[in-house]
């Protein structure tokens, strides 16, 4: 295993714009911690208005380019990179543990299901297929065709730092767009790396555009508003997205939006009790609670609350809290103070309005961001961690008595992105698919994201679908051109 320093001293600390590694015109900086110890990783260029706009350029240039290189070209590009992040697995996932927080083996499974929409879409860039056919009258033939959208801009968040890039890079990329990356400020070295890792495959230049900095909406806004970008896509808090959509909206920009989650995990009395308390700690605190997937809300039958409230605590209380490189760790620091506080307030809160604490609660004394992994049973009506995404190692339970009151509660919440149910009953899952208002379930199982999968949302979890076949059309524009036969 590569050591922490020698890694650091791989990852670029420059802006990556038309194939070349630059510093900041103004020449700033920004430092990018470690969260299990607040110390600075590394110091990194912090791009400004004038930086973002070179980076566009640059996509520009590099756009006709790219839309006529042969599809199979841009696979076996997209499958070189996929090759080579996978070699270097080991450094990917350090480098997200050491900027992130999530314990080493969570960062090793986040490179293989990022690392996987390389390989999917490079398999997809050479199935990009039209229509052709006659018009109803007979006067003419139709054509229909896909075309490369243009110019992209990705906004992407740092709870998943290499899939939630790779998710939008490579259907992108096979689509025959090129792109500006801005990753978050708090994990950017996984998209340098990533960036570089581009290079060294032979990616032309200009394809991906990589700019980090401080300043998020100085260096965004002039990119939204220039007309020669065509598409949008945005991973992150819905209260940000609901800006870029407005900013969007001016020049009737396609845009993406991947936005924040409040997934209700719903457990009938004909549950197997064993597989939802297991589903439950896959759901709940993969990535320390800090997923737009997590469950936020179990909604537990009355019959059964007690019971199951009683062996998820078993569980949790035997988790190890520490940094995430040290051995056998499953709950790392989460993503700052702020968010510690966060999740103390929810607790607080909801034990205020009659909930009790099963376990944990508190935050951690000493250096870096933890929380205690914990379980609130008997969660009432009107507690904010209902309604709050909780983004933190805390377990809800609220309680249900009949099928139509369990949905009403799954489904009262403005967001929308994904509900977990675990029943036996057949009929029951297919009605439970209809009737949670999500843009994903799954059913007796905790996690459902997969390359192959339409990752999104409906409600003000988003717009879009990343992923699966439908992942590549967000990428493509519908040509139609009709031709008279006569
Ligand atoms: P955030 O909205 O604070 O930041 C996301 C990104 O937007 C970052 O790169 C940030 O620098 C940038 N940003 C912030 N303000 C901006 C502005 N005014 N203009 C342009 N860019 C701006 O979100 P976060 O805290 O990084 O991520 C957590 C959120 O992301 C949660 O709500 C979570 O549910 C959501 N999320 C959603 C998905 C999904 O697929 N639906 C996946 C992961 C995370």
């Amino acid at each position: 295993m590569i050591s922490e320093s020698d890694l650091l001293a791989q990852v670029p600390t420059q802006l990556f714009i038309g194939g070349e590694w630059v510093d900041a015109a103004a020449e700033e900086t920004l430092d990018v911690h470690d969260p299990a110890t607040n110390k600075v990783l590394a110091t990194i260029a912090s791009a400004r208005a004038d930086d973002a706009v070179r980076a566009l350029d640059a996509a520009v240039a590099a756009k006709d380019e790219w839309a006529a290189t042969a599809p199979r070209v841009r696979a076996e590009l997209l499958r070189s990179a996929f090759e080579l992040v996978k070699e270097r697995t080991d450094e990917f996932a350090l480098l997200m543990t050491l900027e992130m927080g999530k314990p080493l083996a969570e960062a090793r499974g986040e490179v293989a299901y990022g690392n996987e929409f390389l390989r999917w879409f490079s398999e997809e860039a050479v199935r990009i297929t039209g229509r052709y056919g006659l018009n109803p009258e007979g006067t003419g033939r139709m054509v229909v065709a896909q075309r490369p959208v243009g110019p992209c801009f990705f906004i992407t968040p740092w709870n998943f730092p290499l899939a939630m890039a790779t998710r939008k890079i490579a259907p992108a990329l096979a689509a025959g767009c090129t792109v500006v990356v801005k990753p978050a400020e708090l994990t950017p070295l996984t998209t340098l790396y990533l960036a570089k890792t581009f290079q060294d495959v032979g990616l032309p230049a200009g394809v991906i555009n990589v700019f980090t900095t401080h300043f998020s909406r100085e260096t965004s806004a002039p990119i939204i508003s220039d007309p020669r970008l065509r598409k949008l896509s945005f991973t992150g808090s819905t209260e940000v997205g609901q800006k870029l959509i407005a900013q969007a909206s001016e020049r009737v920009l396609r845009v993406s939006m991947e936005l924040g989650g409040n997934a209700p995990f719903v457990v009938f009395e004909d549950a197997d009790l064993d597989a939802a308390v297991e589903g439950a700690m896959a759901a709940k605190f993969r990535n320390i609670g800090q997923a737009c997937t997590a469950a936020n809300r179990f909604i537990v039958h009355s019959s059964v609350a007690d019971e199951f409230a009683r062996k998820v605590t078993e569980r949790v209380s035997a988790m190890k809290v520490g940094r995430g490189t040290d051995e056998g760790v499953n709950i790392g620091p989460l993503i700052d103070d702020r968010a510690v506080e966060t999740s103390r307030d929810l607790v607080a809160d909801a034990v205020a309005k009659g909930a009790r604490v099963l376990t944990g609660g508190s935050a951690v004394d000493g250096e870096g961001s933890f929380f205690e992994p914990t379980v609130v049973a008997d969660v009432q009506p009107g507690s904010q961690i209902l309604t709050t995404e909780i983004f933190g190692p805390v377990l809800a339970i609220a309680t249900f008595d009949t099928e139509d009151e369990g949905v009403a509660l799954a489904n009262d919440t403005d967001y929308g992105l994904v509900s977990y149910v675990y029943t036996r009953d057949l009929a029951r899952g297919h009605r439970m698919i209809d009737r949670l208002e999500t843009g994903m379930m799954g059913l007796n199982v905790g996690v459902v994201s997969n390359a192959a999968a339409p990752f999104g949302g409906v409600k003000l979890s988003g717009l879009g679908r990343e992923g699966g076949l439908e992942g590549i059309h967000e990428y493509l524009s519908t040509k139609y051109t009709l031709i008279p036969t006569t």
